[in-house]
């Protein structure tokens, strides 16, 4: 059959949802340059579809440009359509970025970063998942059998990640039955959230060619772990110098680092409604399921809501150039956009006030009582999206970390997803959430 190649351009929108449109590969120059056309209230269509409220109703008219820097081309080799894509940035028809476009909004806070303080961010998104259309072996946590099970998924999913430029790390059976897991390599800024879009899709695109369905949604299982987003974090300073590690400092972390972790945890609270934004979400975000329930830092604890990563501590090791902070909880429920935006947001305020860095915890919060908690500022994080949303509407000054209008699009925008789970029990909501992410 003939055909003609057709290119998506596509924006990551409030739901995590990837959407946008198409046009034939003959029109790229022309498209390069005008982008395709888009409304205000695609942005509030939920992840399941629906528009349950907007601010702007039929209103308003963007164009989504796309970067050609992202483009993706993906042949399977098995004769079907190629993965063709480029991610976009949403512009007012005069050229100027829109408020609520998310890969503007982390454009700009890592600019802002950088001028204010001349740190780079570099970042790296790792990704959990759940294969649904494998065959399950009990017990078969980490196991050489897993991956024999997923049959052609991994190596093609491989291929897909490498064609794409998202440079794969590794690929790992995850403890949970038909979980997996993939790292990729630190990425500039924007870049590292690119990637991470790259990542779900190519996922989604590989098991879509073999017939089945994956799925990064927070928690797919009543009692299995959750699929966590874990974002590392590191610095470069104005030189191109490794700038998140000290020696002298605090669990090797640097002064600036230190401020910033500080400043991410205090709103963590706050803003974990944004990094971790599903109702499915707060399922796994619980005490000792290796995820984070409290605002809390770690030194290689792997329940910590930011984790002091292990690094080769081997003679001769560069451990400067390893060194990086491990953020736990988010999911793939957010757009990588909005959450690592606002993770940088949340710190850059802890680097302007210069806070000290955290103490780590070093035993389970969840058993410790109320006055050694408080005695080391860790609180237990919301426990519903529900809760999330209010401690992000009350929170003194947190509207500052973004526009006001992305601000109240997006509680609206999660509250209306909220109201649509109004009566389903447990089961149910994790099943909608699976479905969609
Ligand atoms: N599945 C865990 C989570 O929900 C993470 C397990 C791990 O440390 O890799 O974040
Ligand atoms: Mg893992």
């Amino acid at each position: 059959m003939r055909r003609v190649p057709l290119i998506m351009v596509v924006t990551s929108d409030l739901a995590g949802q990837v959407r946008g449109k198409g046009f034939p590969a003959t029109e790229r120059a022309e498209r390069l340059e005008k982008g395709v056309g888009y409304t205000f209230t695609n942005h509030m269509i939920d992840c399941w579809g629906r528009i349950p409220a907007t601010p702007w109703g039929p209103l308003g008219d963007l164009v989504l440009t796309p970067d050609p820097a992202t483009g993706v081309e993906v042949d399977f080799g098995d004769g079907g359509a190629a993965e063709r894509f480029m991610l976009g940035d949403l512009l007012h028809m005069d050229g100027a970025p829109w408020d609520c476009c998310l890969r503007h909004y982390l454009r700009d806070a890592v600019e802002t970063l950088e001028r204010e303080t001349g740190l780079a961010l570099v970042a790296a998104f790792e990704h959990e998942f759940h294969d649904g259309g494998m065959r399950d072996r009990p017990g078969d946590s980490y196991s050489l059998d897993k991956v024999r099970l997923a049959g052609a998924f991994p190596e093609a999913f491989l291929h897909a990640l490498h064609a794409a430029g998202a440079e794969p790390e590794t690929f790992l059976p995850e403890f949970g039955a038909n979980q997996f897991e993939v790292t990729v390599k630190p990425a500039a800024g924007v870049a590292a959230a690119d990637r991470a879009v790259v990542v779900r899709e190519m996922a989604r695109a590989t098991a879509e060619r073999l017939g089945r369905r994956v799925s990064f949604s927070p928690q797919v299982t009543a009692d299995g772990p959750g699929n966590g987003v874990h974002i590392h974090m590191s610095f470069r300073d104005r030189q191109g110098r490794p700038a998140a590690h000290d020696p002298a400092g605090r669990h090797g972390v640097s002064a600036a680092m230190g401020s910033f972790v500080a400043g991410v945890l205090r709103r963590l609270p706050e803003i974990v409604a944004v990094t971790a934004p599903s109702a499915a979400s707060y399922r796994r975000l619980k005490p000792r399921s290796w995820s984070s329930a409290f605002n809390n830092l770690g030194f290689r604890d792997r329940e910590a809501a930011i984790r002091v990563c292990p690094v080769s501590d081997a003679p001769g090791a560069d451990v400067a150039a390893a060194f990086n902070v491990e953020f736990r909880a988010g999911d793939a429920a957010a757009s990588p956009y909005l959450q690592l935006g606002i993770l940088v947001r949340a710190g850059l305020e802890g680097l302007r006030e210069g806070l000290p860095p955290p103490e780590a915890t070093s035993s389970d919060p969840d058993a410790m009582t109320d006055e050694e908690r408080a005695a080391m500022g860790v609180v237990r994080l919301p426990e519903s999206l529900g809760a999330a949303l209010d401690a992000l509407e009350a929170a003194d000054g947190v509207r500052g970390l973004m526009p006001g209008a992305l601000f109240d699009a997006y509680v609206m925008h999660k509250r209306g997803e909220l109201a649509a789970l109004d009566g389903l029990d447990d089961a149910a909501v994790r099943r909608r959430y699976a479905e969609v992410y």
